[in-house]
């Protein structure tokens, strides 16, 4: 199926119309409109000290290396984005692992070090992620996570149809609390994204006031804070200039957020992730009710307490029950140890995944169960399938989250932060002549 087809089945030929009408005003014959489009994005980003990730297709790189290579040397993190601009749901195995492979071939003749993948579509595979991680990849971003914040009651049912059709093209899960945090699956770690994507509001719902789209992105992180998780916000840099001021109103509320909101490329967020795998906790009593805690972990780990009271080190508030403790070695005083105790039947899966979550997790029999914070006999494991395994986990770091008991963990982000914010966008095409190309070479690789 080549790109013309996949369009029109997917968003209907009539968007498919109004599609090319907006390619001769977003696009130029020179690089000079996406040039600027990304810098308008840029530097909305950077009077916040923070830069974006932009994700493109190898075979446009090789056509725009200077200016690719530039805004690289510039801070941005740049992603590979397929070798052409194909759904990978549509290739054998063999096929994703050569075009990856061909991808990477292009990027290593420019100096642009990549970090990460996203998929076109966000097509990913089972297959995908084995070739990602056997091919060197530090994480892939495809996951992509709903936030139902638009009231589809007030579109047409034609616009909704389409918003639908978007849905399971982009294979979304809902969203939770687990559901919006990085996690590892071997060594690739995979950092959600989040939709709707500008693509979504803009071509299929219509929605294209900077204001509103930008209220619907502040009700986004808005949820994302709550839930202490990532929002990686998708833009597409060929509507960087329409989402200038959505994009700003966005920034503008994630900073002044009652505490910091961490705005990350995804390789640094990659990089925080794996460094906090790291981290340890070992909490050996004292004295009766009383725990010494002495954190494994680097300086700008965030440490976080609750229904304890902490001695011989200074607080600082932190969000709901929690409170942040500012010192790596100290005392508390608790009724029970504030940590997790597993049965001993439970696999070791569930103690990787706790302690992957920031919880120190020790091992006990039930006799000895009310001596902690919370016991769990889970001898069943987190589940097999994919979707079992997302809803226990979710499940699982829901009663963590609620539980009112002694507790101490480390929180997801550095520096105090209570969630995190990735500004990303695919760079499709550079010129139109790019876009044009994108028909064909899908076409010549079907
Ligand atoms: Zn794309």
């Amino acid at each position: 199926m080549n790109l013309v087809s996949f369009s029109i089945k997917t968003k209907g030929a009539h968007n498919f119309a109004r599609r090319l009408g907006t390619v001769f005003t977003r696009f130029g014959v020179s690089e000079a409109p996406t040039r600027q489009a990304l810098y308008t994005i840029i530097d909305s980003l950077r009077q916040y000290n923070a830069e974006p990730t932009f994700f493109i297709p190898a075979v446009v790189l090789r056509r725009h290396p200077e200016l690719i290579t530039e805004i690289a040397h510039s801070g941005v993190e740049i992603g590979i984005h397929g070798y052409i601009h194909n759904d990978y749901r549509l290739l054998s195995e063999s096929e994703q692992y050569e075009q990856t492979r061909q991808a990477i071939a292009v990027f290593e003749q420019t100096p642009i070090s990549y970090r990460g993948f996203r998929n076109p579509y966000l097509g990913w595979t089972e297959e995908s992620l084995h070739i990602f991680a056997a091919l060197g990849f530090m994480y892939e971003s495809n996951e992509a996570v709903i936030h139902d914040v638009i009231d589809l009651d007030q579109f047409t049912p034609l616009l909704r149809n389409g918003y639908e059709k978007s849905l399971e093209l982009f294979q979304a899960t809902t969203c939770t609390a687990y559901a919006l945090r990085p996690h590892f699956e071997g060594a690739l770690l995979r950092i959600p994204t989040s939709i709707p994507d500008d693509e979504m509001l803009f071509d299929r719902l219509r929605v294209t006031s900077p204001k509103r789209v930008g209220g619907i992105w502040c009700k986004v992180m808005q949820r994302v804070y709550e839930l202490g998780g990532l929002y990686t916000l998708n833009l597409h840099p060929e509507r960087g200039i329409l989402c200038k001021r959505a994009l700003d109103i966005l920034l503008s509320y994630a900073h002044n957020q009652p505490l910091p909101v961490w705005v990350a490329r995804l390789g640094d967020i990659a990089q925080w992730w794996k460094e906090r795998s790291q981290f340890r906790l070992n909490i050996t009593p004292q004295a009766p009710h009383h725990w010494h805690v002495e954190a494994t972990c680097t300086p700008r780990a965030t440490l976080l307490a609750r229904y304890v009271t902490v001695e011989d080190a200074s607080l600082t508030p932190w969000s709901g029950m929690d409170v942040c403790i500012q010192s790596h070695s100290f005392t508390v005083h608790a009724p029970r140890c504030p940590c997790i105790a597993l049965s001993l039947q439970t696999p070791e899966q569930v103690a990787d995944f706790l302690q992957e979550q920031g919880l120190p997790v020790v091992r006990s029999s039930q006799e000895e169960a009310d001596k902690y914070a919370m016991y769990l006999d889970i001898a069943e494991g987190l589940g097999t399938t994919r979707e079992e395994q997302l809803q226990r986990r979710s499940a699982l770091m829901e009663q963590v989250e609620q539980l009112e008991a002694p507790l101490i963990r480390f929180g997801c982000w550095p520096n105090r932060s209570r969630a995190a914010l990735g500004v990303t966008g695919d760079i499709d095409s550079v010129t139109i002549q790019d876009f044009f190309l994108r028909v064909l070479e899908v076409h010549q690789h079907t």
